[in-house]
């Protein structure tokens, strides 16, 4: 017979296997490592919360869909769904190339930026080697803004580093990822009109000009000491 008790159980099981199925999905938006306006005058307020909280949390939230329809991808990194495209399956493999390369790509934008008080200088083994593959940091950065102005259309221009430990200066379009050509990102250079046309409309190579006061060395000198080991 069942009781008032054992109907009152059920309930209870009903309500935490709902709970369970409305679990968190499993890519979220991280939060900026800084205020909206921290990196004013050089990239404004504005621009930076409808990238993060509009664009990027589309990426998240498109992401999330695609591994949904998929449950053999479950409980696998960005990272690694990007590392594997090529075996994944074809139903959701463009919408991982995109979404999964828009949320990847902008979790690194984002912690490779900093306000430009804090933007320093490359040191270390990230200083000694930009002088020996691009003759300097002040080299470099002229290469990755020339990289980055002739990406055609929306892209990134990407400092990585390839499987023989080498840095790689390149652009590649829309949300492709350097880890889908078999590298690893140190940072890259967001040149979709999103990233800059409130504030420079078509003038990119203004908004290329203003980013590099604003990354974050100490990060990104520290990552390619970590990644290149
Ligand atoms: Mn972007």
């Amino acid at each position: 017979m069942i009781t008032r008790r054992t109907l009152l159980e059920l309930a209870a099981l009903g309500a935490a296997g709902v709970a369970a199925e409305a679990a968190e999905p499993p890519f979220s938006l991280p939060k900026l490592p800084y205020a909206y306006d921290a990196l004013e005058p050089y990239i404004d307020a504005q621009t930076m919360q409808i990238h993060h909280d509009k664009h990027h949390q589309a990426y998240v939230d498109n992401l999330n869909k695609a591994v949904a329809s998929e449950p053999s991808l479950a409980g696998v990194s960005v990272e690694d769904l990007l590392r594997r495209l090529d075996t994944l399956p074809p139903a959701v493999r463009n919408a991982i190339r995109n979404q999964g390369g828009g949320h990847a790509n902008h979790s690194l934008f984002w912690v490779t930026l900093t306000p430009a008080s804090k933007s320093g200088k490359a040191s270390g083994q990230l200083a000694k080697a930009l002088d020996q593959s691009f003759g300097g940091q002040d080299k470099f950065v002229e290469k990755l803004q020339a990289a980055a102005l002739a990406q055609f259309g929306s892209g990134w221009a990407w400092l990585s580093l390839d499987g023989q430990n080498n840095l790689v200066l390149d652009s590649a379009p829309n949300q492709d990822s350097p880890l889908t050509a078999k590298r690893q990102p140190i940072f890259g250079v967001d040149v979709w009109e999103h990233a800059y046309y409130l504030k420079y409309q078509n003038r990119r190579a203004d908004y290329l000009k203003a980013i590099v006061n604003v990354i974050n060395w100490d990060y990104v000198s520290q990552r390619y000491s970590e990644l290149a080991r």
